[in-house]
Parts: structure tokens; sequence; C-alpha cells
């Protein structure tokens, strides 16, 4: 293979070329009717009453903290398997994050780990957890409620990985991931790497109408131009006329553009083939893989994985990945746990304090996994990997 193979690459047609060059010969570059339809259209998919759309997915997080009311000194749990926004987040406002070590057998936040954490302090002492739907496996968002409920905690679904993935309660009902059926509120990522790519681009969803209607104004520096938002006149105050709007609170501009939401919107139109694709590869991964020296996260059958990653873990992981890159496979590690990057280990985290996540990142490497991966690049990366194994 001449040309490089990346782990992630976005897939733009010429209808998605149209979309945004449509938007650009308009009114409106930002804020247009483009924003309201993608999340409409994205609610949709993910079956939640409401979506908002940000400038990223880490700006969709730090509203969301916002909105849940994180400031200095809330303390919030979440894993060190994850991209380090899911933690930073809280840090945004004040916050303290805690980690809880992973479950091996999926690679996401250990549910048992957290129960332990929670029980060490007295009820109160944490806020909220922000779970992630590591790779594109679901969480077990229902188990994580009913902890939740039983300590007064939120949570905060970094989907990130996750549109379109789904599980299965143990009453048989199905949650899509971010659909608002659990978690109070849920994110996602347009980065060109995730599922949807807007260039740069986020969304939150919620079935909760107060918060969705913070975050509008959050969105937008904290201002609201609805009258019947408003706060009473005060004494001398002009006449309210058409021009008339408040700054309620200090937000932010965090606003999609109405291209990217075009981008998004068209990418969205989709989906649903790109999401069977990345099916099918992780499929023939796990078939070329099963009962040799690898180790893959086999799904548990209640539920359905979204494959934004294919991780496989193995001990010799820096030979392999030094060598698919003399193969043009540019394989990447997903992720250095967050509590040993320098700026956490400030608060004292160190190594030896999660052993699962810092055995599972001495292993994992993430394979190709994207939508026109081809067959014969897939069946060229696959034949690669083992000629290392079989060396
Ligand atoms: C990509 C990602 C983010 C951040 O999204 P951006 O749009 O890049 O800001 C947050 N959490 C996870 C798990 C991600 O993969």
């Amino acid at each position: 293979m001449n040309q490089p193979i990346p782990y992630g690459r976005q897939h733009i047609t010429d209808e998605d070329i149209a979309a945004v060059a449509e938007v650009l010969r308009g009114p409106f570059l930002t804020q247009g009717p483009h924003i309201g339809a993608f999340e409409n259209a994205f609610a949709n998919y993910i079956g939640c009453k409401y979506a908002v759309a940000v400038a990223n997915g880490t700006a969709a997080l730090h509203l969301c903290c916002m909105a849940l009311g994180v400031t200095t000194g809330t303390r919030v749990i979440t894993t060190p398997i994850t991209f380090s926004a899911s933690a930073n987040c809280v840090r945004y406002c004040g916050g303290e994050i805690f980690f809880a070590d992973i479950d091996p057998a999926t690679a996401l936040l250990d549910i048992n780990a957290v129960r332990t954490l929670l029980e060490q302090h007295p009820k109160g002492y944490f806020s909220g957890i922000v779970p992630v739907d590591f790779a594109g496996y679901p969480v077990d968002m229902a188990s994580f409620r009913e902890l939740a409920d039983e300590y007064g905690l939120w949570l905060l679904e970094d989907s990130c990985h996750s549109p379109g993935g789904a599980f299965l309660d143990k009453k048989g009902l199905t949650h899509r991931c971010g659909d608002g059926s659990l978690a109070e509120l849920a994110i996602f990522s347009f980065h060109p790497v995730k599922h949807i790519a807007a260039g740069e681009g986020g969304m939150i969803t919620t079935n909760d109408e107060a918060l969705y209607k913070h975050l509008l104004r959050l969105r937008t520096h904290g201002i609201t131009n609805k009258s019947t938002d408003f706060t009473e006149p005060y004494p001398g105050e002009p006449e309210r006329g058409g021009w008339y709007m408040e700054l309620q609170e200090l937000g932010y501009n965090y606003r999609l553009t109405d291209m990217q939401a075009a981008l998004g919107m068209s990418q969205l139109n989709r989906i649903d083939a790109m999401f069977e694709r990345r099916q099918e590869i992780a499929g023939q991964y796990d078939i070329a893989f099963a009962g040799t020296a690898i180790t893959t996260i086999v799904p548990h059958a209640n539920v359905t994985h979204a494959y934004h990653l294919y991780v496989i873990q193995i001990d010799d992981r820096k030979g392999l990945y030094d060598f698919l890159r003399t193969r043009n496979i540019m394989a990447q590690v997903h992720y250095i746990p967050v509590h040993l990057m320098p700026y956490y280990r400030q608060f004292g985290w160190k190594p030896g304090d999660f052993p699962n996540a810092e055995r599972y990142y001495a292993r994992c490497l993430s394979l190709p996994m994207f939508p026109t991966l081809t067959d014969e690049e897939q069946a060229y990366v696959i034949k690669s990997v083992k000629e290392f194994v079989d060396a």
C-alpha cells in the first residue's frame, strides 16, 4: 500500500460539498436554519427530546458541567481511559476530578470500582459521574442510574464514540446511547475521526426541558432575547423595544456555524450505511484475530457496539505499532490514562492507582476503522498484524 492507512478518516461526498456551498451562497453563515434542522434530525436519530448544537464536543462537555452546577469544589468521577476532555470539563468549572478503574472485559468505567469509591466517602461528597462509551461500547447506563440515584448523583454520558450504539437493560428495554432516558445529559463530537464529521462540532442531547433551555442560553453568552424569559423592568428603564435582550449569566460563544450544521446534516443522512460498514469491518477483525495471541473485546450479547475504534491488545504493543508504521499503517493508541497526564499528576494521581487502566494502556492499539476502509486495505492490515504476531 503506497498511501498510509490512518486509524480513522472522514468521508466527504459531492453531496456534502454541495450542502456546504449552498449555505455559503445564502444569507446565514451562523445560527441559520441548518442549526435547528440538524438539531432536530440528530435528536430524532438518537431518540431524545432535545438537542443543542455547539462548537465542539469539549464545549458540549463544558456547558453540561455548567448547567449541572459544577463549581469550585464539586467532585465528579470519570474513567482514566478516555480523551482528557471528559475530565477537563469539570476542571473548567473549578471542580475536582476523581478517577475509578476500568473493567478489563469492556475497558469501560467499572461500576464496582465507582461504588467502592462512593462507599469510602459520606453521602453528598460526590455530585456526578461522567461515564464514557469508550470505543463505541455502550455503558450500562441503567445500572449507573440506579447507583447514581442511591447517592443523589447526576450522570453526564460522554457518547462521542457511540452514536447509534445501544444496550438492552434487564427489563428488555433498549436504550440508545445519549437518548436521555437514563443520563441527564449526553454529548457527541463531530470531529473528523468521529462517526459524523462537521470539521469541528458537538451536540448535547437531553430529555430535560429546563436543562435544554439553560444550555441554549449558555451557548450564546448567557444572553436571552425571549420576552417570556426577561426579568422585571426596573424603575427608570426606557421602554423595551424590539432590540431588547438580556445577559442573564456568564455564558460563552460556543455556537456551531450553519456551514458545519449543513455538513453534519448531510453526513447524518447516510449514517446508517456508515454504521453498518463499521460493523462489517469489526466482524472481519473479530474473525481474523479469534484464537490468536491478540486480545479483542467481544461485545456482550445485549449491546450494539458503535465501533468508533477497533482496539486490539497485545503484549509487545510498541513493537507492533512500529512494525505497522513500516507498512504504512498508522495504528494509534487510545488512550494514555488521563490520571497519568502531568496536568493531573499535580493533584496526586500516580502510576499504580488504576492497575486495570494502566495494563490496558500498556497493551492497546487501535487498528484502522472507518467506513471507507476497503476490503483490500483491511486484508492488508490483518495480514500485517498476523505477520508480526507469528514472527
Ligand atoms: C473527541 C472526544 C471529545 C472531544 O470532542 P471535540 O469535538 O474534539 O472537542 C470528548 N470526549 C471523547 C471521548 C472524545 O472522543
